[in-house]
């Protein structure tokens, strides 16, 4: 059996493969050949705007297609991508990729945004920022068209050279958004120094949204804090009714999850953006077909 904690980067592969014979190396070699295969995809998740109930933009998620046909979803790799370095490249595909669809869409007449998570490993190399420039360049995307989701633990670490490329990202003019907020090792400081953008509250302080009044309690302070520090708001995992109703009367700018919508291929997630400019209205933008 895999260790727990390393159950979720080798267990697709272990069918395959002799447990002896996994090494790093040869799980990060079925990586490069993924992605050079092109068997990576992306899926979009749709970001509700409370005050108009529109879409306004999508997180790009990524997904292996494994040989079967069936759909590897990130924990399984990414660690693993992590710590040989492949998510450098991989990273590089998927902002690029993201960034061209999104302004696809947006050629369509779509104003929206896109977000992209970008890993610890990736955001340290060298020459992030210039990546950045030139995927904007390429795709044509406004840079303020392009959120990038970071975790609060990247900017721990070294948050003197953090700031500095933080700062450069601000002058591209693209956005920064803390994913998972709540659940990192945030000093607030960081917060203040930091020039981000967007928080995105944890999905786990949504989830227990009025069964707990801590959670309650925590969320309404967040969105205070980010209001303060003139942040977007964004809720993860909103899965109910009532936890909309609640982000929605607590004044959250956006909401994400499953109630909204799933994460979806490209041509399905499309689907929400034509409803919404048909219908131009209060009507709840997003196709419901999965919910
Ligand atoms: P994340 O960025 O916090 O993304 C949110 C995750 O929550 C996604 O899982 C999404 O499918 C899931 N989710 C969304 N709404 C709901 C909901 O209402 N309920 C529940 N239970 N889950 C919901 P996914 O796609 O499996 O991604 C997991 C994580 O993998 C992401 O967390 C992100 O940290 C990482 N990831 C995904 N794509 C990329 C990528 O392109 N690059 C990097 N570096 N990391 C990625
Ligand atoms: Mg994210
Ligand atoms: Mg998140
Ligand atoms: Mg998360």
């Amino acid at each position: 059996r895999a260790k727990q904690g390393g159950r979720n980067q080798v267990c697709f592969f272990t069918r395959e493969m002799n447990r002896e014979a996994l090494d790093l190396l040869q799980l990060d070699s079925s990586l490069r050949n993924a992605l050079q295969a092109g068997d990576f995809e992306l899926h979009y998740q749709p970001k509700l705007q409370c005050g108009r109930g529109a879409v306004c933009g999508f997180e790009a998620l990524l997904r292996m297609r494994a040989a079967d046909g069936s759909l590897v979803p990130p924990d399984r790799f990414i660690g693993l991508a992590e710590r040989t370095g492949t998510i450098v490249s991989i990273g590089q595909w998927v902002m690029l990729e993201a960034c061209t669809q999104a302004q696809r869409w947006r050629e369509a007449g779509h104003d929206i945004s896109i977000a992209v998570n970008v890993s610890a490993r990736q955001f340290r190399v060298g020459n992030f920022v210039d990546e950045v420039a030139g995927v904007l360049a390429r795709s044509g995307l406004p840079a303020d068209a392009l959120e990038l989701e970071l975790t609060e633990s990247l900017l721990v670490e070294d948050p003197e050279a953090m700031v500095e490329k933080l700062k450069a990202l601000k002058a591209l003019g693209v956005h920064i958004a803390l994913d998972d907020f709540g659940t990192g090792y945030s000093s607030l400081g960081y917060l203040a120094r930091f020039p981000i953008d967007a928080l995105k509250i944890d999905r786990s302080f949504v989830a227990h949204l009025g069964r707990d009044t801590h959670s309650t309690q925590l969320i309404s302070a967040i969105i205070d804090l980010g209001r303060r520090l003139r942040m977007r708001l964004v809720a993860e995992g909103v899965e109910t009714p009532t936890q909309r109703e609640f982000l929605e009367r607590a004044h959250c700018d956006e909401l994400q999850g499953f109630l909204i919508g799933r994460p979806l291929p490209a041509e399905e997630a499309a689907r929400c953006l034509s409803a919404a400019v048909s219908a131009d209205a209060d009507t709840p933008a997003v196709a419901s077909s999965e919910a």
